[in-house]
């Protein structure tokens, strides 16, 4: 006989390094996390800083290896 365990739904608060505060449904407890919807421009739907980002490490690669490859 195998008995299920359902894992139960708690509202936890999630503390970003920010010091942002997030509520939501969880199973697991004190969760921590370093980025949040507040803090990263990913969450926030502002990509900009991320493209500029990718390029700068597609510059790097080219300056290390040339254009080349
Ligand atoms: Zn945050």
């Amino acid at each position: 006989m195998k008995k299920e365990m359902h894992p139960e739904m708690k509202l936890v608060t999630v503390k970003c390094t920010c010091g942002a505060e997030h509520k939501f449904y969880s199973t697991k407890e004190n969760i921590k996390i370093d980025l949040c919807s507040s803090c990263h421009p990913f969450f926030r739907g502002d990509a900009s800083s991320m493209i500029l980002d990718t390029e700068g490490r597609v510059q790097k690669f080219r300056n290390k290896y040339g254009d080349n490859y």
